[in-house]
């Protein structure tokens, strides 16, 4: 697994194949509207970007000093960030689509009026993109 920089918003991100921009500034070009998901992801990449950048500096600072304990501390975060990010890439997000019809399948009024789809469908509803 390597990550490039998105030729858009140069936050890093984990290729999937060989695009060059991430799934965020993709899917803003496309027109989708971004999910929590997506948000959380771009925060989450915007964090591994300033760890990358301090592993940089520090890497730099420490090369005469070979402090390597920093400098693995700060590999050991950023590879965290980055399976963190990978699995945030991989999850399926829901588009306002698919969000419409399982809220139009779940509907108690299909379900006589049961608890269960009651509570799914609170939930969905509660998912909806605010406007
Ligand atoms: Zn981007």
């Amino acid at each position: 697994m390597s990550l490039i920089l998105c030729s858009h918003c140069e936050l890093p991100f984990v290729p999937v194949s060989r695009n060059r921009v991430c799934l965020a500034c993709w899917k803003e070009n496309e027109g989708y509207d971004l999910t929590k998901a997506d948000e959380a992801h771009v925060r989450l990449a915007s964090a591994t970007k300033d760890l990358m950048d301090e592993n940089a500096r520090l890497k730099a600072a420490n090369s005469a000093a070979n402090n390597s304990t920093i400098t693995a501390e700060l590999q050991k975060k950023v590879n965290e960030l980055q399976a963190q990010l990978k699995s945030l890439q991989s999850a399926p997000s829901i588009t306002p689509d698919f969000l419409k019809s399982l809220i139009i399948l779940c509907h108690p009024d299909k379900h006589a009026n049961s608890t269960t789809a009651t509570e799914i469908t609170k939930k969905l509803i509660a998912m909806r993109p605010k406007k």
